[in-house]
């Protein structure tokens, strides 16, 4: 069980009530009309809630990655595209933060806690799971390098005023030959390709970035050349415990839906929820969700904690307990309702959509799989 100070308690009632009055509302709209809700954005810098994370000395509430995994648990309970924006915004915001370089940090992370957005980009078309098969080239000239290259699916892409960008400037070293940029909306070069259509998340942008003799200054260079792998891991290893909590939120919106529902529906002259076949069915929802929870928090506290050679196996298992969990729960939540389920009147359906989205981005639930495996098994 977690224990929270009267601050974090502030901030979280906080984020409920925004979550309740104002974002709730919004999640049907968005999902079907594919609307990017700037008024969310806007409301996430209002509240501080697009810098949790960052220490108070660049403008955050220095917050902590377990109260971070319950802002996000609240917000996805009732939009979960909303809830990417921010994890996606989050990663974005760590590739710089976890990097060395104070003079980036001074310039660009207080500008998050303004309402700056920020978006990571890493997945090409060839590199998916295989991120070392990308083909994004950094070459140096003087004082600048010039990318090209291409990037698919990136959260917040075209509404993001600063991307951390990874490209090769020297691939013949695979892991050792990547490196990181910051780049800035605006920049010479840098194209918006299409944005996707999706099943799910639909409240969210993604689209293809491209790069045609795109020019970066040397000094937005995060770290070295050649650090640009450990850097995107380390991000990719904390946002996977984000993706994780973002499952338990949305297993859980998706649970109150359905024993809401269930103590209302009469058939056969009784509540639904009085068969014991539906009882069972919320029994393992609540169950495996709180399990997911615990395993989640727990993958918190150890980043919390700075116990960083733990975070990869701890994040990335409660990663895919978490989003297979959430598949299975929205998936009952559905049936649960029967026809209602199914009709968008109700969110369910919406919630079922989104849930898959979280088995497969920043790793897929088999890569997951790979490297609590690879973790295990080292010497
Ligand atoms: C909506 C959306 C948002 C996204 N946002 C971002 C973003 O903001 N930034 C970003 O950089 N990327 C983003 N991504 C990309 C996402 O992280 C990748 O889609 C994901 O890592 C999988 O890569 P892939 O789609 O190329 O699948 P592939 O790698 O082609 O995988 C296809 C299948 O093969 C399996 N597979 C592959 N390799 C192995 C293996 N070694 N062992 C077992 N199975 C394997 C996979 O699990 C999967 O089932 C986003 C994707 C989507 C759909």
């Amino acid at each position: 069980m977690i224990e929270l100070n009267e601050e974090q308690r502030m901030i979280i009632n906080t984020v409920k009530q925004i979550a309740q009055e104002k974002i709730k509302p919004r999640a049907a709209e968005i999902d079907e009309n594919e609307e990017f809700p700037w008024d969310t954005i806007k409301l996430f810098a209002e509240n501080g809630l697009l810098s949790p994370l960052l220490p108070q000395q660049y403008g955050g509430i220095g917050a902590g990655y377990l109260l971070f995994a319950l802002i996000l648990e609240e917000i996805s309970k009732v939009c979960a595209s909303s809830a990417l924006i921010l994890i996606a915004h989050t990663d974005g915001m760590l590739s710089i933060l976890c990097g060395p370089d104070e003079n980036l940090k001074k310039k660009y992370l207080p500008q998050f806690a303004k309402g700056k957005l920020a978006a990571f980009a890493a997945t090409e078309p060839d590199a998916g799971s295989d991120i070392l098969s990308m083909r994004t080239r950094a070459v140096r000239k003087g004082d600048s390098y010039i990318l090209n290259g291409q990037k698919c699916f990136i959260t917040n892409g075209s509404a993001a005023d600063i991307i951390s960008v990874y490209a090769y400037t020297d691939p013949g070293k695979r892991a050792k030959g990547l490196s990181a940029f910051v780049v800035e909306k605006g920049t010479k070069g840098l194209i918006y390709g299409k944005d996707e259509k999706k099943m799910g998340m639909c409240g969210s942008i993604n689209c293809e970035l491209l790069f045609e003799d795109m020019v970066v200054p040397v000094e937005n260079r995060i770290g070295e050349e050649g650090g640009g792998f450990t850097n995107m891991m380390v991000a990719l290893d904390m946002s996977r415990m984000f993706t994780a909590s973002q499952a338990v939120g949305l297993a859980q919106g998706a649970i109150d839906e359905a024993v809401k529902y269930a103590k209302q529906r009469i058939q056969f002259n009784q509540p639904i929820s009085r068969l014991q076949g539906i009882q069972f069915m919320l029994a393992d929802m609540e169950a495996n969700t709180e399990a997911a929870r615990q395993l989640t928090y727990h993958a918190a506290q150890i980043m919390d904690n700075e116990q960083w050679n733990q975070v990869p196996k701890t994040s990335a298992m409660a990663k895919f307990i978490a989003s297979d969990n959430a598949m299975r729960v929205t998936t009952d939540a559905i049936q649960v309702m029967g026809g209602s389920g199914y009709i968008k009147e109700y969110p369910v359906e919406r919630m079922m959509r989104d849930a898959k989205l979280i088995q497969i981005y920043t790793g897929t639930n088999q890569i997951m799989r790979a490297v609590t495996a690879r973790e295990m098994l080292k010497d």
